[in-house]
């Protein structure tokens, strides 16, 4: 026998308590389940979530369509002839207030832009439809927008009407049905009729606003990130708190926001270009001096230390700056802001120091690598830099004691 559930959620979307009859006790992978002779449950179908409740206090998981049935998967199992079912109001609100305004929102696409809308989504946080348009700018979100919202305000009735198999349909439909069998169309006073099975408020005044968040070119056409009613109230609010306190923060106002954080952005670029060049001061200062207490080992002027004041960047920098010249090798750490060290050589010595990095490093955890000519790595306790140091410079003497520059 094939199982069928009426839609009460067609008949009166706004219905939030029904009893029914059980007709089935199932599973839904590994989860009871159970189908009924009636519903105000929305399987998810057509872009939109299904709803959430309780059938006779049991929490509701999932909804989905399996044919003419809908079966309900349940937190716990239920074994009772008639339950007494009840949906989570505050959600199936707002997936009508996203809904009805998806459809304003891509009619109003149509007629602003020609941007027919491909697809839908319903998500947790804000819902999208990709629309048939290579790009967008704002002037043309700011008009689409503008038309969606005017429909709103108008207030129009938001009415359904069915359509058996082969009866001709009245009305020229700006999306077409996807399945055979009954048509079910939603229009939206004469401004939109689209074929939909989702859930809708009685008027666009409900919507509440409809506003488009951000787009993205994707695959050739444009995804819109949009939400309507009480989402776009919390979505507003939560990105005014962020500008007004960023502003206070700052004593501007909101529209001088953008130049201020282009002054931080010159500001912060300058001071980088400042430091680079103290930097290179400095090294250019030390350089000198730290290339004097180089100990000679094997005909190689061999500079081993934990370097002060110093961090990984300009221990790299010193390396380099050191082992410019010929027959030099630097073998360096740093504690901060995290214990470092760096391994170089001058071109004309063979040794290779990404292999010599991970042969003194490897014992106490350190990672790393580089080139032959240059390796840095990190990742040990600064306790164990001495003795990483001490076992590099042992195997570079050892090395060049055997191999006489
Ligand atoms: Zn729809």
């Amino acid at each position: 026998m094939t199982l069928s559930t009426r839609r009460l959620y067609h008949d009166d979307p706004y219905r939030t308590h029904f009893d029914a009859r059980v007709l089935q006790i199932a599973e839904h992978e590994t989860h009871p389940a159970v189908i009924l002779d009636a519903t105000c449950f929305y399987p998810t179908s057509g872009g939109q979530p299904h709803d959430s409740g309780t059938l006779n206090g049991v929490q509701v998981v999932d909804v989905l369509e399996q044919g003419e049935a809908i079966v309900h998967v349940l937190a716990a199992p239920l074994s009772a002839d008639v339950v007494s079912g009840e949906i989570d109001w505050a959600r199936r609100f707002d997936h009508m207030q996203q809904h009805t305004g998806q459809h304003l929102l891509s009619q109003a696409f149509v007629r602003e832009l020609g941007g027919a809308t491909l697809s839908f989504h319903l998500g947790e946080d804000a819902c999208t439809i990709d629309v048939a348009r290579a790009t967008l700018d704002w002037a043309e979100v700011e008009r689409v927008e503008q038309a969606a919202n005017t429909s709103v305000f108008a207030n129009l009735p938001v009415t359904t009407r069915e359509y058996r198999p082969g009866e001709p349909v009245e009305e020229a439909l700006r999306k077409l049905p996807t399945l055979e069998g009954v048509l079910r169309v939603v229009r939206i006073g004469d401004y939109d009729a689209s074929a939909c099975c989702g859930t809708h408020v009685s008027a666009t005044g409900q919507v509440g606003t409809i506003h488009v968040r951000r787009w993205e070119r994707r695959k050739g056409q444009v995804r819109v990130e949009f939400m309507c009613g009480w989402r776009a109230l919390r979505s507003q609010h939560r990105q005014n708190r962020i500008c007004q306190e960023l502003a206070a923060q700052h004593s501007v106002g909101i529209p001088e926001l953008p130049e201020m954080v282009q002054r931080f952005q010159t500001e912060a670029d300058a001071a980088r270009k400042q430091a680079q060049d103290l930097r290179n001061r400095l090294l250019a200062c030390e350089l000198p001096h730290l290339a004097e207490n180089a100990e000679t080992c094997a005909g190689v002027r061999l500079l081993c230390r934990t370097l002060e004041g110093y961090d990984a960047a300009n221990m790299r920098a010193l390396a380099q700056a050191y082992t410019h010249e010929p027959d030099r090798l630097a073998l360096l750490a740093v504690t901060e802001p995290a214990p470092q060290v760096c391994f170089a050589r001058s071109a004309n010595i063979t040794l290779d120091m990404a292999a010599l990095l991970r042969a003194t490093t490897a014992a106490c955890g350190g990672r790393g690598g580089g080139s032959p000519q240059l390796a840095q790595g990190g990742g040990m306790d600064a306790s164990d830099l001495a003795q990483v140091l001490q076992a590099a410079r042992d195997q570079v003497c050892a090395r060049h004691r055997r191999e006489p520059c």
